[in-house]
């Protein structure tokens, strides 16, 4: 077993809303400065940039998963998590051929690149990526599963696309074994308030800019023996299959 630190959602300059200079690169440099050895991409709806990020975790020796914050039909946001780039191509595939395709305005949602791993632009996404899919929560959690991934609502303590504020409550099904948290000073009153005791809690940043990228703090212990970089990125989708029970 071995401590993690990590920080499992990150936006790339590949989502609207993050700064050009989230490059790949650019976040696994400045996970490194910060000591953390665990990272996911989850761009919105988007697994588009998760090869180039792979790459560059690995130039870093941090362990990378490549991953989607998924918008659901009800409009919340869920973590995706998956073990090999091919699953998650599989799956962002599955996502971008049930999603309403509307042209993505720069100008006013903010510019949507693809880019390698020496930060030239290779491409921009065309259509707007954080609009809803057509999956339901229930529908979006068992195909995540279907695929061997791993999925959890996000920032659960926050009122945009959080499952909470969307739903009024924290509901019993689909029965997710992870939440997340933006901010760790909620998670007593949530996991009270809400009955989440059960769940494993995550603290990640959502950073959108590369000054958000969360500091060593909030860590996982994982099997890693032997150690394979892939054995780590299992261990993790197991942990968040399982929870605490
Ligand atoms: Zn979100
Ligand atoms: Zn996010």
């Amino acid at each position: 077993m071995s401590r993690y630190f990590y920080d499992l959602h990150l936006h790339s300059c590949l989502s609207p809303c993050a700064d050009d200079d989230m490059t790949p690169a650019n976040i696994a440099g400045m996970a490194s400065l910060k000591g953390l050895q665990l990272l996911a991409l989850t761009d919105h709806n988007s697994c588009g940039n998760c090869e180039t990020f792979l790459q560059t975790c690995r130039a870093y020796g941090i362990v990378g998963l490549p991953g989607m914050e998924l918008t659901t039909a009800e409009e919340i946001h869920m973590v995706c998590l998956f073990p090999s780039l091919e699953t998650a191509l599989k799956f962002d595939k599955t996502i971008s051929e049930n999603r309403l395709l509307t042209a993505n305005r720069p100008e006013i949602f903010g510019n949507q690149l693809y880019v390698d791993a020496e930060d030239n632009v290779t491409g921009e996404e065309p259509h707007l990526l954080h609009t809803a899919c057509r999956f339901s929560l229930s529908e979006a959690y068992g195909l995540v599963l279907s695929m061997g991934g791993a999925a959890y609502p996000a920032h659960i303590d926050r009122e945009a696309n959080g499952i909470i504020n969307v739903l009024g409550t924290f509901p019993p099904e689909p029965d997710f074994k992870a939440v997340e948290f933006n901010d760790s000073a909620n998670v007593d009153s949530y996991t009270a308030d809400y009955g989440l005791a059960d769940r494993l809690v995550l603290c990640s940043s959502d950073a959108h800019h590369l000054w958000d990228i969360q500091e060593a703090g909030p860590s996982l212990e994982l099997d890693d023996e032997p150690y394979s970089s892939d054995r780590v990125r299992q261990a993790l989708i197991d942990l968040i299959n399982k929870g605490l029970k």
